[in-house]
């Protein structure tokens, strides 16, 4: 939850900007791979930035969420780009009464079609966290960094407690940043329903999963930074 004042639009962008540009730079963001998205629930003028405005189907239901407003990476776009042309690799959903639909502000520059193919598995994510905290802000990122995904190939990792187990003793920081441990869930195809339920579940528990042999994904109510410290 934050206090205002709050973060303004350009603030907003350059704070997933630098968080995308730093997943990169600790390799868990190749080449296109990772997305990120925040949810606010103060209201911002978008229409300067992001001009374009088209109605979307939203890919569930979130009527409690009406007149919340969605920052999201787009489609294919490099996290590592962000921060140079916002613009170009970012859209915006003003979630519309009912929850259903949402309107879509986006830039003449914008670079994508659409938003990440993962925003079923990010919208779930902050509909079930907000529902359940009542917080006005909520930053979600899926990242690939290497080695975590190399280990989630090794079976014997693949067993929750057994890669916490290893993975908590490494440094005494782990589990203060992750008091709650590290969520697992087993293989899902990537943007499938699976991987968004289970996404749902090991994040109601959890401040960050790991997707075997993909990769992870990291909540915060607290910044976009704090989210990229847990992939990190
Ligand atoms: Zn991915």
């Amino acid at each position: 939850m934050l206090e205002a004042p709050y973060p303004e639009l350009d603030d907003l962008l350059t704070m997933m900007g630098a968080a995308g540009r730093h997943l990169a730079e600790i390799e868990a963001s190749e080449g296109a791979a990772g997305n990120i998205s925040v949810c606010l629930r103060w209201p911002l003028e978008l229409r300067t930035r992001f001009p374009m405005i088209e109605e979307i189907e939203l890919p569930q239901s979130v009527p409690e969420l009406a007149g919340a407003t969605f920052l999201v990476s787009g489609s294919g776009r490099r996290l590592r780009e962000i921060i140079d042309e916002p613009t170009a690799n970012i859209a915006c959903i003003v979630v519309n009464e009912g929850g259903r639909t949402g309107k879509l502000y986006s830039s003449y520059h914008r670079r994508f079609e659409r938003v990440t193919s993962e925003f079923n598995s990010h919208l779930a994510v902050h509909y079930d966290q907000i529902c359940a905290t009542n917080t006005n802000f909520h930053a979600v990122i899926h990242g690939q960094p290497l080695h975590l995904t190399y280990l989630s190939h090794i079976p014997r990792y693949q067993d929750e407690q057994y890669l916490n187990t290893h993975l908590l003793r490494w440094q005494p920081e782990t589990i203060i940043n992750l008091p709650e441990g590290i969520g697992f869930i087993p293989f899902q195809v990537p943007s499938s329903p699976e991987l968004m339920a289970g996404n749902i579940e090991a994040l109601r528990k959890h401040r960050i999963v790991v997707w075997s042999k993909h990769g992870v994904m990291a909540r915060s109510d607290v910044s976009i930074k704090r989210a990229a410290d847990r992939v990190e």
